[in-house]
């Protein structure tokens, strides 16, 4: 039996009419940039996670940076986050000309342990950047109590936690924003890249409004007149205008990006959004049957804290002989994923950090140990008894 690791097409199967369609009408409107659909799907979005503010943008990592340059961080400042994620959690800090600070994560959750994070603390700290890693949530009474203290943001990198919930409130609500991303093997992914900021702030969302669109138009004229204290003076356009002969586009007031996520992408994930309650308790739903049904002495099994939905963006597993179960596994036909082989202190790319290895024990030691097993919403209970069945056999 040959089980990959995602299966885009299967899902893409089951809403093949839904989501040709709404393709199709795009394409028909010619609404291609920041489109009526764009506009229903960020409304949407709001109403899903229940926050005031939804801006949507090109990808997850843009999502992040915009964010930090949104709450005027950069050279000089410290943020400080996980060395165990992927790596633009870290990028986005160092594309926005701040520092990546890290604190080690928790053995058993994955997540940036809270207790690790108040000695990482300096004169030049913003934020703290959580990152709620493969779908569970981190510590965030205990984060943003911190955040408190020290008075610094709380930027939560939400990318793999579509969903997922803290103490009964969705995950993207606690911080002072949070960022998703719709790469197509997220959660809720679209046919390409994809991204969105959220916040309750009306001031942060402003600012990302105008940073990702070259600070122009109505949105950057606002952003000015609220960085320089400006009482708001009436926008150079004012209602509805076709987008792309907008004349108001050539008035720009700040540096920013072309990060703006398309209509057809909106139109594709307005269909799934109506999905993923569905998929995210279908990933659960399999994340339990592992939980019950794998027992190796060999494996460790992944740990869900209390009082939190964890929404398994991966199930990850641990093992001592990692190589060996992988290529087994492998061999069986069941594919696999190694997330996160380098911890990022210790990328090439961080050099300039000056951290070596011994820095971050427990990401260092999860790098070496931990694999992902197939968990997609539309595996059968065949394919899942199969996985099963060959890690239980392996020896
Ligand atoms: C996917 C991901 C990102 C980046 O999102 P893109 O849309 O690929 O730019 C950032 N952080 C984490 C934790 C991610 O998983």
């Amino acid at each position: 039996m040959n089980i990959p690791l995602f299966d885009l097409k299967v899902q893409y199967s089951t809403l093949d009419e839904e989501l040709n369609n709404a393709v199709l009408h795009v394409l028909s409107t010619a609404d291609y940039i920041m489109g009526n659909t764009l506009i229903e799907f960020e409304k949407r979005f709001s109403e899903y996670i229940k926050v005031n503010h939804s801006i949507s943008v090109a990808n997850g990592t843009d999502a992040l940076v915009i964010t930090l340059k949104a709450l005027g961080i950069g050279p000089g400042d410290e943020v400080i986050t996980s060395p165990f994620t992927f790596f633009a959690t870290a990028e986005s800090i160092s594309a926005a000309g701040a520092k990546p600070v890290f604190a080690d994560v928790e053995k058993d959750t994955f997540n940036i342990d809270a207790t690790k994070i108040e000695e990482k603390i300096t004169s030049y700290t913003k934020a703290i950047m959580p990152v709620h890693i493969f779908g569970q949530p981190a510590d965030m009474d205990e984060i943003l109590s911190l955040a408190k203290k020290y008075n610094l943001y709380v930027i939560e990198d939400a990318c793999q936690a579509i969903g997922s919930e803290y103490k009964d409130k969705k995950i993207g609500t606690l911080g002072h924003a949070a960022c998703f991303s719709f790469y197509p093997t997220k959660n809720l992914g679209c046919a390409g890249d994809g991204g969105m900021i959220v916040t309750n702030s009306e001031e942060v969302a402003v600012m990302a409004k105008a940073l990702r669109n070259h600070g122009s138009g109505e949105n950057g004229q606002k952003a000015y007149d609220l960085l320089t204290n400006i009482s708001m003076e009436m926008p150079v356009d004012k209602g509805k205008q076709e987008y792309i002969s907008n004349p108001s586009k050539y008035y720009n007031y700040l540096i920013g990006f072309n990060s703006r996520l398309d209509t057809i992408q909106a139109a594709i994930l307005n269909v799934k959004l109506k999905y993923i309650d569905t998929w995210n308790d279908n990933r659960r739903y399999t994340a339990k049957f592992y939980n019950e049904n794998i027992i190796n002495e060999n494996i460790v099994k992944p740990f869900e804290k209390d009082s939190r939905k964890h929404v398994y963006h991966m199930y990850i597993l641990q093992s001592e002989e990692r190589n060996r179960i992988v290529n087994y596994l492998n061999q069986k036909g069941i594919s696999t994923g190694i997330y996160y082989p380098i911890p990022l202190h210790l990328q090439k790319a961080y050099k300039e950090l000056g951290y070596s290895e011994g820095h971050m024990p427990n990401a260092e030691y999860l790098s070496q140990r931990t694999f992902a097993i197939p968990i997609y919403a539309e595996l059968t209970e065949n394919q899942k008894s199969y996985i099963v069945d060959c890690i239980n056999n392996f020896k």
